[in-house]
């Protein structure tokens, strides 16, 4: 038996390792910098990054590395030693200060979207104190936020880190209205489940889409898939069971509170959900675990698959995001509680949310894009792209009541004056009911459903601190003037209900009828990442980013370049693979096996007298579907020769949406076709059969 307490962070620089190894007043110092956000100073920075390498060194770490998230969606480094030459031709193992705290990777290569044309050729990677260091195959990485010179971000976790100041700000003024003097900053908490698929890893191999696009491009459906429902909950295999196992264990040695596992609705498909953690760490969490998640596969002889949409026909991933908003007290702020003055403080948190996801739908849709997750939006195993917000029947009844001043009826009859009477208890279990909401109160927090599997989970995040920001700012303007404040608060309440109850939905989102509903209810419905990538630029959105100190304009149009322009060369990756592999595996699997029928049917003709009925039928299905096959390919090569990556990256990104992507679906339809005819030893590439059930 392994001693999991005590396994548990051992590779993290934590409080506990902090507490035991620095002197006293560097101890305090640091923590003061933590909680309060104030300067770290060189002496007492130096006095970390001794004992931080000392720690690190006693546990076998070698080099350190600066570890950040750039533009790319997943997590960089560049490797130092800790040594230093001491003369004689020897060496002393050093980590100074300025290391520590600041660093220079040379980052040229990363995604700036034009940022660093206009601003500083290279970038800087500043400590985010309040995420530990820790050490990952020898090295130990200090989580860092990437900036340039002039202090532009060029980073998922800059922003979060802005919009966590944001929310902070906004949030403790209305906890000051309700007299709350002991808060002394509110955070926002994020649990995010991981979806995934875990195949065998030769198959992998024997597949360039999955290897360079991470979804297969080709594939007929195979007889089963996921329409018994026998894989949801179902036993965990032995391989899949000692993976996780291992997983596991690797997480908790980073600090990750890896908490629950089980088996998801396609056949190969998995879920880990962590216990959740205040949000900028909670997203270095997520992305730790998407890439352990790929190497522990790797030493099981698995491969682990992130996208969004691996296989077409059964479930793809998803990551939902469950958010909340808590005091440093540990108050939850969506919680609703048990007296009258609880209840009030909740509501008002509450319709904040409501008034937020109402007021920036496109802007909640903007943060979930991505090629990959276009795939899943609307296509019945996701939410919709129409953004909603589901509430239960018992709470939207209870929020009907309050807005028409009526009695809200459940076992009893409730008269309900806010901030006077108590909520009435509603059962909290049935808000987890319904699975299609794309934004689900599920009893003390919201569950944000629409993010695909391979996101970091930063832009989403950063989006809700924001937009909830701004409504908790906006009611702390009108309430810090009011001089009757349960009188301005109870109308406050009911106005935001009025005037935002439409974006509250709480049937089938899956439904054509709602489609349909929400048009009249003037939701929009912004179905891929093109449709949705201009709102970023819009006045609105600029006007939210830049109040809140989240986003400069600057940094908005660079980043709506780097989305267009990676939305474009996904596209173009996976076409090109396409072309390569009807021309090299699936065009000369069709061939190889006419081939090998026309001398059968040669050969009978010539020796014996019997029917070639078969033959020829086959002969003339190949035939017609290899020639279409090759009119699909021609086109969507020609189309290619169109397609540009430089200049208007909108216009480009509509050509790759509209042209390149339905022809290459054209494209795939016939292969598919092909592949249910030719002969198993013809075709090379494993099936979908094959490699969904390629894990035992
Ligand atoms: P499920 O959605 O599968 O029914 P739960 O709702 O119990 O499971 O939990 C899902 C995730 O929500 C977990 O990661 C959990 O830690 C997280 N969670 C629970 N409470 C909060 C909270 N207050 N803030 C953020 N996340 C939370
Ligand atoms: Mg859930």
């Amino acid at each position: 038996m392994k001693d999991i307490p005590n396994l548990f962070g051992s590779m993290v620089f934590n409080d506990y390792a902090m507490k035991a190894r620095l002197p006293k007043d560097t101890y305090k110092a640091l923590k003061k910098t933590i909680e309060q956000g104030s300067h770290l100073e060189l002496e007492v920075a130096n006095v970390v990054a001794n004992a931080m390498k000392d720690w690190a060194v006693e546990k076998g770490a070698t080099h350190f590395t600066h570890w950040f998230q750039p533009m790319t969606g997943i997590t960089a480094e560049k490797h130092d030693s800790f040594i230093s030459p001491s003369g004689e031709g020897k060496i002393i193992m050093e980590f100074a200060g300025k290391e520590l705290v600041r660093g220079e990777p040379d980052a040229s290569s990363f995604p700036s979207g034009g940022l660093r044309a206009t601003f500083e050729a290279r970038g800087y990677t500043v400590w985010d104190i309040t995420s530990y260091a820790f050490i990952k195959d020898g090295t130990l990485c200090i989580p860092t936020a990437f900036c340039s010179y002039s202090g532009e971000a060029l980073d998922k976790k800059t922003p979060l880190l802005r919009s966590m100041q944001a929310i902070n700000t906004q949030a403790l003024r209305i906890l000051r209205l309700f007299g709350n003097t002991s808060a002394k900053q509110v955070i926002t908490t994020v649990g995010p489940e991981q979806e995934y698929f875990l195949i065998d890893k030769e198959m992998y191999l024997k597949r360039p889409d999955l290897i360079y696009c991470g979804r297969t491009l080709f594939g007929a459906r195979p007889p089963k898939g996921q329409e018994l429902d026998d894989h949801y909950f179902g036993a965990i295999k032995p391989r899949v069971s000692a993976f996780m196992k291992d997983l596991d264990e690797e997480l908790w040695k980073l600090g990750i509170l890896a908490k629950t596992k089980h088996n998801e609705v396609a056949p190969a498909q998995h879920e880990l959900a962590p216990v959740f953690s205040t949000v900028n760490i909670a997203t270095d969490h997520n992305q730790l675990t998407m890439e352990v998640m790929k190497s522990v596969a790797n030493r099981h002889g698995l491969a682990c698959l992130l996208h969004e949409k691996p296989f077409a026909g059964v479930n793809g991933s998803g990551k939902h995001d469950n958010w909340s908003i808590s005091t440093d007290t540990g108050a939850n702020l969506l919680e609703p509680g048990e007296t009258p003055f609880e209840n009030a403080q909740f509501l008002l948190f509450l319709v904040a949310v409501l008034k937020a996801v109402d007021d920036y739908q496109d802007l909640i849709r903007l943060s979930v894009v991505g090629a990959g997750n276009d795939h899943r939006l609307g296509a019945n195993e996701a939410p919709p792209a129409i953004v909603s917000m589901f509430l239960g029947d018992e709470l939207t009844e209870i929020l009907e009541a309050l807005e028409s001043g009526a009695d809200y009826h459940n076992r009893e009859k409730h008269q309900m004056e806010i901030g006077v009477t108590a909520l009435p208890h509603f059962p909290k279990d049935t808000t987890d009911r319904n699975r299609t909401s794309p934004f689900a109160f599920t009893g003390n927090k919201f569950e944000f459903r629409m993010l695909g599997s391979s996101l970091s989970i930063s832009g989403p995040n950063f989006t809700l601190n924001t937009i909830v920001a701004e409504a908790l700012g906006v009611f702390a303007d009108q309430l810090e003037k009011s001089d009757d404040f349960k009188r301005d608060l109870g109308a406050l309440i009911k106005k935001t209900i009025k005037e935002h109850k439409r974006i509250v939905f709480n049937g089938n989102n899956y439904s054509g009828e709602w489609v349909k509903e929400a048009e009249k209810r003037g939701l929009s419905n912004l179905k891929t990442t093109v449709d949705a990538l201009p709102v970023f630029i819009s006045p609105k959105v600029v006007e939210l980013f830049t109040k809140h100190h989240v986003l400069t304009e600057t940094e908005i149009r660079s980043r709506y370049e780097i989305f267009l322009e990676s939305y474009c060369k996904t596209i173009h990756i996976e076409a090109l693979t396409m072309i390569d592999m009807v021309k090299k595996e699936i065009m000369p699997a069709s061939v190889k096996y006419q081939n090998d029928l026309v001398r059968l049917l040669e050969r009978k003709k010539a020796w014996v007298d019997l029917s070639t009925a078969m033959e020829k039928h086959l002969l003339s299905k190949l035939s017609a579907l290899s020639e279409a096959l090759l009119g699909k390919l021609e086109k969507l090569e020609d189309s290619m020769l169109e397609a540009k990556t430089n200049g208007d990256h909108l216009a480009a990104a509509e050509f790759y949406r509209n042209t390149i992507f339905n022809e290459m679906s054209e494209l795939r339809l016939v292969a598919d076709e092909l592949e249910t005819t030719v002969g198993k030893e013809y075709w090379g590439l494993p099936t979908y059969a094959e490699i969904l059930y390629s894990v035992n």
